[in-house]
C-alpha cells in the first residue's frame, strides 16, 4: 500500500486544476488555520503516518468554510479525530465492489451498466468518502493500461451505460479524458457515459469552455455531481453548472445524507430547490455507506426515513431525490422507506436492521444511533 508521501496528490492534479491543493494547516485561510485544535493537528499527523485518506482541499472549497468546528463545509474536508474511533460495522469495501470486479478497474454489478474507476485522485478529499480505503491505496491516477476493461466492455453488449468515477475523472487532463472517452466508444459505440464528479463544487473553474466542449463532443454524456449543502452552490459553481446546462449536458445531483451537515428536511428542500432552479436534476439522496472512519457522519436509518418523509411535503416531485442505500457488502441499491426494514437482530457488530433486497435476500445495516453522537 502506498502512503501519501509516495503519492503526492497535490502534484498529480496541479497541472490539470491549475492550482495547488491545500494539504497543510498553514496554507488554509488564516481564520481557518487559527481554528485548528491540537487534537485535530495530532490527527492530521496520524493520517500522514498511517497513510490514511489524505487531508487535501482546494483553495476554493476552503474559502467557503467558516472556522467553527461544526461548520458543514469545514467538516466535509477537515479531518476529524473521530475518524480514528473503532467502528465494528465498518467495511473496507462497503459496496462490495471487489466481488463484482470484471477487470482491475471495472466493476460490473448491474446488468446494463458498469463502473470504471477512471482516476485515483480527487480535487480534495471528502472525509465521508465511501471509497476512502481504495483512494488511500491506489498508486496510479492514469488509465494507461485498459486492455482488460475495454475487452470486457466490447464482449458485453448488455452494458448500456458506463459510469466514470474513482476518484474524480476530472483530475485527468482533457487530452487523457478525450482519449479515454474515444476508447470507450470504440469498444462500445453509442454507450452512454456518466461522469461522476465533485469538481463543479470544489474547483468549478475546471469546467471551462474547453472541458464543456469535450463533453458535448462525446454525447450521449451526462454528469453526476455530488452536492451536499446549499452553501456549496457558490457563484463560480452556479456559473459552471449553468454553462453545462446551457450546453445541453444533463446533470444529476447526488447528495449524501450527513449527520450535522444536511440532516434537516428544510435545508435539503432548499438545496434541491436551488438545484432545480439551476436546471439540475436531484437524483439520489444516499444513506451513508459503512466506510471506516465515517460513523460520526451516519444519520440513524429510521431518522433518515423520517427526514425523507417530511422532505416529501416540502419539495415538488421533480425536486425530490430518491432516498437510497447501497446494501452493505454488495447487495446493490435499494430505495429506503419504513417497509424495507424487515426486523432487527443482535450481531457481534451490534444491533442491526435486517433489510431485504428485491430477491428476498437479507442484508444488515446498523440500527444504533448512539455511535459517536
Ligand atoms: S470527490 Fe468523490 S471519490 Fe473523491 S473523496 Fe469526494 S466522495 Fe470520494
Amino acid at each position: 500500500m502506498s502512503t501519501p508521501a509516495e503519492k503526492p496528490v497535490w502534484v498529480d492534479v496541479k497541472a490539470i486544476l491549475k492550482i495547488s491543493l491545500i494539504s497543510s494547516i498553514g496554507d488554509l485561510p488564516p481564520e481557518l488555520a487559527a481554528s485548528v485544535s491540537l487534537e485535530e493537528k495530532n490527527y492530521i499527523a496520524e493520517i500522514q503516518r498511517r497513510g490514511l485518506l489524505p487531508f487535501a482541499v482546494t483553495p476554493h472549497f476552503a474559502s467557503l468554510a467558516r472556522p467553527e468546528q461544526d461548520d458543514p463545509i469545514r467538516r466535509q474536508f477537515f479531518p476529524d479525530p473521530r475518524e480514528a474511533l473503532p467502528d465494528p460495522c465498518a467495511l473496507n469495501d462497503p459496496l462490495g465492489e471487489y466481488r463484482f470486479r470484471a477487470a482491475p478497474r471495472l466493476v460490473h454489478q448491474y446488468r446494463d451498466r458498469a463502473l470504471l474507476l477512471a482516476a485515483g485522485t480527487c480535487a480534495g478529499y471528502c472525509r465521508h468518502c465511501f471509497r476512502r480505503v481504495w483512494l488511500s491505496s491506489v498508486s496510479s491516477n492514469g488509465m494507461e493500461e485498459l486492455q482488460p476493461e475495454l475487452a470486457y466492455l466490447a464482449a458485453h453488449p448488455e452494458i448500456r451505460e458506463i459510469l466514470l468515477s474513482g476518484g474524480d475523472p476530472l483530475t485527468l487532463d482533457n487530452a487523457v479524458l478525450s482519449d479515454l472517452f474515444r476508447r470507450l466508444r470504440e469498444a462500445r459505440p453509442g454507450v452512454l457515459l456518466r461522469v461522476c464528479t465533485r469538481v463543479a463544487i470544489t474547483e468549478p473553474l475546471r469546467l471551462d469552455s474547453e472541458t464543456i466542449a469535450l463533453f458535448a463532443a462525446f454525447r450521449p454524456l451526462r454528469l453526476a455531481v455530488q452536492i451536499n449543502h446549499p452553501r456549496e452552490l457558490s457563484a463560480p459553481s452556479r456559473a459552471a453548472l449553468a454553462a453545462c446546462v446551457n450546453a445541453s449536458i444533463p446533470i444529476h445531483v447526488q447528495t449524501v445524507l450527513l449527520r450535522g451537515i444536511n440532516d434537516d428536511p428544510a435545508l435539503l428542500a432548499q438545496l434541491f430547490q436551488n438545484c432545480l432552479d439551476l436546471g439540475l436534476s436531484p437524483y439520489y439522496l444516499f444513506q451513508m455507506d459503512l466506510a471506516p472512519g465515517t460513523a460520526h457522519f451516519r444519520v440513524p436509518l429510521k431518522r433518515g426515513i423520517a427526514i425523507y418523509r417530511e422532505l416529501g411535503g416540502l419539495i415538488s416531485g421533480p425536486g425530490l431525490s430518491a432516498y437510497a442505500v447501497d446494501l452493505p457488502g454488495g447487495g446493490g441499491k435499494i430505495r429506503l422507506h419504513e417497509n424495507v426494514i424487515a426486523g432487527e437482530k443482535t450481531t457481534p457488530a451490534g444491533n442491526v436492521y435486517v433489510l431485504k433486497d428485491s430477491n428476498g435476500g437479507e442484508w444488515y445495516y446498523p440500527a444504533g444511533d448512539e455511535i459517536y453522537s
